[in-house]
């Protein structure tokens, strides 16, 4: 059987378009001919990488590049955080606005998979990966006569609830008894899951849809490993095709542009385990009372930090910046990965985005949690009660000295520090040599070489 080509087609968002890309990269290491292709507003957001792609053999870099139509403004998928909750209110982004554009682009895609089928001396395309945020892509699939998997970024927890309360009439008791039973964990409320705050009905049928869309997948890949998330992959490995292939964001070399080291030289400069680290994602935009409360709470912690502000400082009170200059450094983006993995980190002030937390699990930096919509409250309750390597921000009115209290709780606990170090190993140790994730990944390219021979002898 010969190698398989595979296109990959990520959801035009950072936190989408960078784990999309980080699978690309590993099924390209194995072996398998990877075409990524990247709708307009994602090929925006990685001009630093395209070269890159190219570099690799068996790795072809496609741009759809239909532009998103029906807009009236700018699009953003920036969620603002600015009541005094912490929480972002979603419902004024633009996402409703961009699954429709996409939608309308499906021919589009079938046009451009099958102009790329004829145009490169590679095997025809036998499988289609797209985002679970693009359930319409199966019908792509289906006219093409190729395999349809599908790429659920968040985590297995979250998959998990969302596939057995979202559907529940009696949602919030659903998912208060699978959260305590199941997963192990204690929320104070429902609320924490965000699923239960789904009374937008628009967002209440995204989700839906994306979670019904996965039963049509042949196979789902999850950006986790076994022993990070043990009972949600047990559970939904009873019902789902899955296979836990991360984290993805070890071990493929994916380095950001030599433009964005400022801040590595700056850390090259400070003591180990000294730094404090904050950073809201590519989305949330903090703005008013918590912005000023948490720059409040970081400055009378007194510890060293670099903060990714990517208002580039606009709303932070008077007078901070020149009170902690000596000891800060501010900046609008910042080479994650690389920005964890230095030694001069000493926790991650972050909103529980899924990539960030695997980012920091594969280094074992401990973290201090803000989430702020979507799957983050999950994702604190695991880093908190599960993993064990982070305390939250409690819900309710967000306080400065709440937060200075959290980060010195949080900076002082060696055993979070150790209990980071032993999830490192396991995660590192998932992707090498007879992992779980690298068997994993070798189940996978069987599956990927089966279809490719079943089209190949069509
Ligand atoms: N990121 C980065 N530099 C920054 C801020 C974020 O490289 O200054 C990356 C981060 O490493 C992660 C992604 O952006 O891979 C954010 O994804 P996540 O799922 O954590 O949150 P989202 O942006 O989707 O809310």
């Amino acid at each position: 059987m010969g190698a398989p080509h595979v296109a990959l087609f990520p959801f035009p968002d950072h936190g989408h378009v960078t784990p999309m890309l980080q699978l690309a990269l590993h099924l390209a290491s194995r072996g398998a001919y990877v075409t990524f292709i990247n709708a307009e507003l994602g090929h925006q957001q990685l001009p630093s990488f395209t070269e890159y792609l190219n570099q690799t053999a068996n790795l072809k870099y496609a741009h759809l590049s239909v532009g998103i139509s029906a807009l009236e403004g700018p699009l953003t998928l920036d969620v603002v955080v600015s009541d005094s909750s912490g929480l972002g209110n979603v419902e004024s982004s633009s996402l409703p606005v961009l699954h429709r554009s996409l939608e309308s682009q499906s021919s589009a895609l079938e046009k451009l998979l099958t102009d790329l089928n004829g145009a490169q001396n590679w095997p025809s395309f036998s499988c289609l990966i797209s985002d679970a945020f693009m359930p319409w892509t199966a019908s792509v699939a289906q006219k093409l006569q190729v395999s349809w998997m599908v790429f659920w970024t968040p985590s297995a927890t979250r998959f998990y609830l969302s596939t057995k309360a979202l559907g529940h009439k009696e949602m919030n008791t659903e998912l208060q008894k699978l959260a305590n039973i199941t997963i192990g964990l204690s929320p104070e409320s429902t609320d924490v899951f965000d699923l239960s705050r789904l009374r937008n009905p628009h967002r209440r049928q995204l989700l839906m849809a994306r979670v019904e869309g996965t039963k049509m997948a042949d196979v789902i890949l999850l950006n986790t490993f076994d022993a990070l998330e043990e009972e949600a992959v047990k559970e939904l490995a009873k019902d789902f095709p899955i296979r836990s292939l991360g984290p993805l964001c070890f071990g493929t070399g994916l380095k950001a542009s030599k433009a964005n080291e400022e801040s590595l030289s700056w850390l090259d400069r400070q003591a180990p385990h000294s730094i404090l680290y904050i950073s809201f994602g590519s989305k949330a935009m903090l703005q008013g009372r918590p912005l000023e409360q948490l720059a409040f709470g970081i400055e009378s912690s007194n510890m060293p930090f670099l903060w990714v502000l990517r208002s580039g400082g606009e709303g932070l009170p008077e007078g901070f910046v020149e009170r902690t200059e000596a000891r800060s450094k501010i900046m609008k983006w910042v080479p994650q990965k690389q920005v964890l993995e230095h030694r001069a980190i000493g926790a991650f002030f972050t909103h529980c985005g899924w990539n960030s937390v695997l980012e920091a699990v594969v280094e074992g930096v401990p973290m201090i949690c803000w989430p702020t919509f979507g799957d983050q409250p999950t994702n604190k309750l695991v880093i908190e009660q599960k993993w064990r390597i982070g305390r939250g921000i409690q819900g309710g009115e967000v306080d400065a000295e709440n937060i200075r209290q959290v980060i010195q709780d949080v900076v002082g606990n060696a055993e979070f520090r150790q209990r980071g170090s032993l999830l490192s190993r396991s995660a590192k140790s998932a992707l090498g040599q007879g992992g779980t994730s690298d068997q994993n990944f070798k189940f996978l390219m069987q599956e990927l070489a089966v279809r490719e021979h079943h089209v190949a002898s069509c």
